[in-house]
């Protein structure tokens, strides 16, 4: 059961009224869950819905009304119930974040977890905090986004042929999942990547969690990978082979967390280097 709610606020942007954690199926800007979608309560439940969901819309939905790991569940709801104090005039999803994007996207990016204060709040992936906007004004400024920011659902923010996923699709405290906790979550990444992998052709992963998670995928789904482990680094590349011989790029990228970007480890000329190389590799631009 989703916690007692204290009181309705507008959504920023469409003015409706919400509590927090919003209950699906309530009109949130792009939510994909109904009040009849099943929510999975443990591990097993995660492994054999995931290994049942026949396309994107079902997958999502079911994502986005997850409850198996206690310790997340319970902190993505209380710092929706608590909220940051500028933003305690509006309402938090306090939910899971399902991969957003193009449904047959030729470029995939792999974070690594929501944002207590961004996704969770907005319900949309990397939107709404300092790291989501260094990345959408990347994309945007290679060719990758219609819009320069992404500030909440409902935005009108659109990703071309690009999609950006979290490993673990609930905010951790800290932003430290544990290792239960990723593996728990594994089987919705590894859902997500056999229902868009067919089209995509490079794979940018935003940090070493997101670089370990993406090759971790992809011999689970069959993939050739090259041995030894590749490393990652800022730049570092990988071919990977699907099952059917098609070659995927794995592009490595400093995570553009407030850490690497407040320190110059990572810079905005090195982060359109590599989105641009991404670009151009999956053929868009
Ligand atoms: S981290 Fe993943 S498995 Fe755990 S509650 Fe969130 S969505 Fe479910």
């Amino acid at each position: 059961m989703y916690r007692v709610p204290t009181r309705s606020l507008p959504h920023p942007m469409t003015g409706n009224l919400f509590v927090s954690p919003v209950p699906p199926g309530t009109g949130w800007p792009d939510a994909p869950a109904t009040p009849s979608t099943r929510s999975a309560d443990d591990a097993a439940d995660v492994t054999t819905w995931a290994a049942q969901a026949a396309t994107l819309d079902e997958l999502s939905a079911e994502v986005s009304v997850c409850r198996a790991c206690p310790r997340l569940t319970a902190w993505r709801e209380t710092v929706a119930l608590e909220k940051r104090r500028a933003f305690a005039d509006q309402p938090y999803w306090g939910r899971p974040i399902p991969g957003w994007g193009d449904p047959h996207p030729r470029l995939l990016l792999m974070g690594l977890a929501p944002a207590a204060n961004g996704a969770n709040r907005t319900g949309r992936i990397f939107t709404g905090d300092r790291s989501g906007d260094w990345l959408f004004a990347s994309l945007h400024r290679t060719g990758l986004a219609t819009r320069h920011s992404s500030e909440h659902a409902g935005d009108g923010q659109q990703l071309l042929s690009t999609r950006i996923l979290c490993t673990v699709r609930c905010a951790p405290p800290d932003n430290k999942p544990t290792v239960a906790e990723r593996a728990t979550c594994a089987p919705w990444l590894l859902a997500e990547w056999r229902l868009v992998m067919p089209t995509v052709r490079v794979v940018l992963a935003l940090g070493t969690y997101g670089w370990d998670a993406s090759l971790r995928t992809a011999r689970e789904l069959g993939y050739g990978v090259p041995s030894p482990k590749p490393r990652f680094g800022h730049g570092a590349h990988a071919e990977l082979r699907t099952p059917e011989g098609e070659p995927v790029t794995l592009l490595g990228c400093y995570h553009p967390s407030q850490q690497n970007t407040s320190t110059g480890r990572l810079t905005t000329v090195m982060l359109d280097t590599v989105m641009a190389r991404a670009g151009d590799l999956a053929g868009l631009r």
